[in-house]
């Protein structure tokens, strides 16, 4: 196979290739990058590139190969690593001025289970600043585009891990999901997007938002590689205190597994109402599918459903607010100059350094949090959120698996929500419940809008049952047939 046509493959071909010897890590890493000059002047996935890292690694693998060594599943597959993700020796900024210049001084422990599983991470890929948004246009660098349609948002705040794998820029990303920020650019971008469970993946090296809600994943093309990259990023970390101690599973080996007996229930609340017809049209027809693979399908009802939005903006933004006090010019990255005295400092170096969404939550999270409007706003997000929970736990004991679109629409026009951050909000009311619930959920595609624009479904599994999860994608996406590498082809 030619090195362009590898470069838009999963990673299974490109192991095979690479076994075979029809090409070398090498030579693959070099194609990717290839690629990269060629369309990222357009698509703005990366922040910056990791080249030096990435052919070292590149070589590793080839010196394997050439002695007759065994290799790790994913050695030698290219991939991007969203820009808030440590990676020592190299800059990590969030997308954001404060940490322009920062260099990461150690790296996170997803970067070392990356190393030491071979992984050439070919850059820092874009995002929301401090992953907060949904479109990637708040980051403070630039936009980023969706290779599908460059007037189109890849969706965020992993909008660059999302367009770096959609436009053959890398094979595989990292991203990380706090609210939807997997599976959301995964949606809009025709790939498959995994929130594992809460404290699956450690957050070590991971730059906080909202620590009870992030956790980093997998973006990647199938549903196998998905696993795949949960194999690696998985298991007990003692460096983070919510990381699960619990043996790592092989998430490869249910993918085939019939789906005789498993439940799917389809989310009344965000199956009906308010949808874009095209989207509901897919999601009937996911679940005709289903029902001819041998699944039951029954109907599930989240009531609290409708309360999601606004207990995840209050706990998200007071726990933001807290997290980001650490920025204030003395220890990270940028400080003002030109100033009369230490307060001074710390107030123009944040009023310069952060972006205005980043501000309204440290705003809107301070105010949450503070002395008489705590129990108002902090504490009854936290009930709420327990009752979320509840409404799951009473759901997977009716179903397995829980189905619904991942985002009411498609892809929208690049500039069409910025100015009005609450619409912007509303896209995230399919995703953002299973972070309040600490459940695993992915996104897989089913097809593409009458405008050309990927589909995303939605499925959810109780805590800890990511096997099952990837079973049930994989024999949709079997069925599916969804043709990922259409941007190579059109746009760019
Ligand atoms: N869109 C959500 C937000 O803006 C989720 C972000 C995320 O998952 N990091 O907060």
């Amino acid at each position: 196979m030619d090195i362009r046509e590898l470069i838009t493959k999963s990673s299974s071909e490109q192991r095979k290739a690479l076994l075979n010897k029809e090409v070398s890590a090498v030579e693959l890493t070099q194609a990717v990058y290839e690629r990269v000059n060629e369309v990222d002047e357009k698509i703005g996935a990366y922040n910056s590139l990791t080249k030096e890292y990435a052919l070292e690694t590149a070589q590793k693998v080839d010196d394997k190969i050439k002695n007759g060594e065994q290799l790790p599943p994913l050695a030698g597959i290219p991939l991007a690593l969203k820009d808030n993700i440590n990676l020592k020796s190299y800059p990590t900024t969030a997308s954001s001025k404060i940490l322009k210049n920062f260099i990461s001084p150690y790296d996170a422990t997803v970067v070392q289970k990356l190393k030491s599983n071979l992984i050439p991470i070919i850059g820092k890929a874009n995002l929301d600043e401090f992953a907060m948004g949904s479109s990637n246009e708040n980051s403070a660098f630039k936009i980023v585009r969706n290779p599908w349609n460059l007037n189109k948002v890849p969706g965020g705040s992993s909008g660059g891990s999302a367009a770096a794998v959609a436009a053959c820029e890398a094979t595989v990303a990292l991203g990380s999901d706090t609210g939807g920020s997997i599976r959301l650019p995964a949606s809009y971008c025709g790939l498959v997007g995994l929130k594992p469970t809460y404290g699956r993946v450690s957050r070590y090296g991971l730059i906080a938002f909202a620590s009870s809600l992030d956790q980093i994943g997998p973006i990647t093309k199938t549903v196998e590689d998905s696993a795949l990259l949960l194999n690696v990023i998985s298991g007990h970390d003692e460096k983070d205190s919510t990381s699960l101690n619990l043996p790592v599973n092989d998430f490869t080996k249910d993918l085939k597994n019939d789906l005789k007996g498993i439940k799917i229930g389809y989310i009344k609340e965000l199956c009906s109402e308010g949808l874009n017809p095209d989207v509901a049209a897919a999601i009937k027809k996911s679940i005709e599918t289903y029902k001819s693979l041998g699944a039951e399908i029954v109907e599930i009802s989240l009531p609290l459903i409708k309360y999601s939005i606004a207990v995840y903006y209050v706990i998200a933004t007071a726990e933001a607010s807290s997290n980001l006090a650490r920025f204030d010019g003395v220890r990270y990255g940028y400080r003002a100059k030109d100033v009369d005295n230490l307060y001074d400092m710390y107030v123009k170096t944040r009023a310069e350094g952060f972006g205005d969404e980043v501000k309204r939550r440290i705003m809107l999270g301070t105010y949450a949090l503070s002395s008489g409007y705590y129990d108002a706003y902090y504490k009854k997000a936290q009930q709420l959120r327990r009752l979320v929970k509840n409404d799951f736990d009473n759901a997977f004991k009716k179903a397995d698996i829980l189905l619904s679109p991942t985002c009411p629409h498609t892809a929208f026009d690049i500039g069409s929500k910025v100015d009005d951050p609450l619409s912007m909000y509303l896209t995230d009311i399919a995703t953002i419940t299973a972070n309040l619930a600490g459940i695993p959920a992915m996104n897989i595609p089913v097809g593409l809008d009458s405008d050309g624009m990927p589909i995303g479904l939605q499925l959810q599994s109780d805590c800890l049952n990511e096997n099952k999860l990837l079973n049930v994608a994989f024999k949709l996406e079997e069925a599916v047939q969804f043709n990922y590498s259409i941007p190579t082809k059109t746009t760019v």
